[in-house]
């Protein structure tokens, strides 16, 4: 049975940046994935994901954001590619609303800047917006987009030119911790290592419970769709990605980057899923593409016919803050998991967490936030 320092177990959006982060320390690394990341059978497909600093969850949040900001520029000038976008971000809502409330605060705390705008001067700066008049943008002009398949892609083969092993296709199916070391097994192979790093996103109960440990996690289906713009409206270059609390719900998206189409999707919401059945697709369910259109004839009416759809998972916890910490039990196995549909922007700093935490048992950054103890 071949020995590792560190086995990862799921390599998609945290589990690829901890190996990167990992293969850079000299150790011993495994990285297991059920498919072939970047693939669209987890949380991390659809092309993009909005990166925020001023942030709306939280103000715990802002110094993580701007260290994976500062991370995802380290990424670019490591492999000379462009993942990041220079969008801005436009957040809508009434000023009551929590999370308008939490930019605001979080934008004075942190010195990040922010454009605090009316609906009058929303609509005059961008044609191809229509808000009601109680409702109020803060737009963050240095945040934006980042190319998500490419920047897992860039760790997978950073994390293979720094001598990282990845496995693709290798669905672990059991997980046995003993005193200091781990054994993993997959249908073909088994291997040991001193410390385990466990990243399965919608599947992670399913491991966990290999671990007397179960976490409060809710995996949901989630939908998003492209639609036909008019490029001098919402190209890249003019249009902001964006996020709108609204009535009906909280909507996000994105410009349409090399004219692939305005990108919409709605955050809150989804019914609860099973990782391991097939989720009906775009369009198979009743209102998909209904509750799309509502929110972008209210606020984007310019937009003109949907192009296409998919779907994708959220792994829900039930503060939707997310779970970054060491087993309970097992102080040689960290796991990260219930990114509740806002993690992306995080891995390259979660990446770098954990790959200290399995080292060093601590971080400089503070997770506190995140513990699992908060469960009890
Ligand atoms: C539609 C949509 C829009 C989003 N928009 C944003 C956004 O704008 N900004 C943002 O910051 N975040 C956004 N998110 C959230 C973000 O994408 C997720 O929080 C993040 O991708 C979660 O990462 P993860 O590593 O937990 O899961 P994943 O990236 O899914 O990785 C889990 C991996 O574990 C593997 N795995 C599972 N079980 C096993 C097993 N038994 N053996 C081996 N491997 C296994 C899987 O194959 C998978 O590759 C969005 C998510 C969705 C779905």
């Amino acid at each position: 049975m071949v020995n590792y320092d560190v086995i990862v177990v799921g390599a998609g959006s945290m589990g690829m940046a901890a190996g990167y982060y990992l293969s850079l320390t000299g150790k011993k690394v495994l990285l297991l994935d059920s498919h072939n990341p970047p693939h669209d059978k987890g949380s991390h497909h659809g092309e993009t994901r909005i990166i925020r600093h001023a942030y709306g969850e939280g103000e715990e949040y802002v110094p993580l954001a701007l260290k994976a900001q500062e991370l995802w520029h380290e990424l670019e000038k490591e492999t000379g590619s462009r993942f990041f976008l220079n969008t801005g971000v436009l957040n809508v809502g009434k000023e009551t609303s929590s999370s308008i409330k939490n930019i605001i605060s979080s934008s004075k705390r942190f010195s990040i800047p922010i454009e605090i705008m009316s609906a009058d001067e929303i609509e005059d700066r961008w044609p191809g917006i229509t808000v009601p008049s109680d409702f109020i943008g803060c737009y963050e002009p240095t945040s934006g987009v980042l190319r998500c398949e490419e920047c897992i892609e860039a760790y997978r083969e950073l994390a293979k030119l720094n001598g990282a092993t990845i496995l693709t296709n290798s669905r672990v199916t059991s997980i046995t911790a003993k005193a200091g070391s781990v054994e993993v097994s997959t249908d073909s192979d088994s291997f040991t290592a001193h410390s385990l790093i466990l990243t399965a996103g919608a599947w992670s109960n399913q491991l966990l419970s290999m671990l007397d440990l179960e976490l409060p996690l809710n995996p949901v289906r989630k939908t998003f769709a492209w639609f036909d713009v008019d490029e001098e409206i919402y190209g890249e270059n003019f249009f902001p990605a964006f996020a709108f609390d609204t009535p009906n719900g909280l909507y996000y998206g994105f410009p349409s980057i090399q004219k692939a189409g305005l990108k919409v999707g709605r955050h809150d919401g989804g019914a609860t899923i099973n990782p391991d059945k097939a989720m009906t697709r775009f369009g198979e369910e009743l209102g998909d593409q209904e509750d799309l259109t509502q929110f972008l004839t209210s606020f984007m009416p310019t937009t003109e016919n949907l192009m296409y759809g998919k779907t994708c998972t959220y792994t829900l916890t039930p503060d939707e803050d997310f779970i970054v910490d060491l087993h309970p039990k097992y102080p040689n196995i960290a796991i990260a998991a219930g990114f509740s549909g806002h993690g992306f922007k995080f891995s390259s700093v979660i990446g770098k967490i954990l790959s200290e935490l399995i080292i060093n048992r601590r971080t400089n950054e503070n997770i506190d936030h995140f513990a699992i103890e908060r469960f009890k």
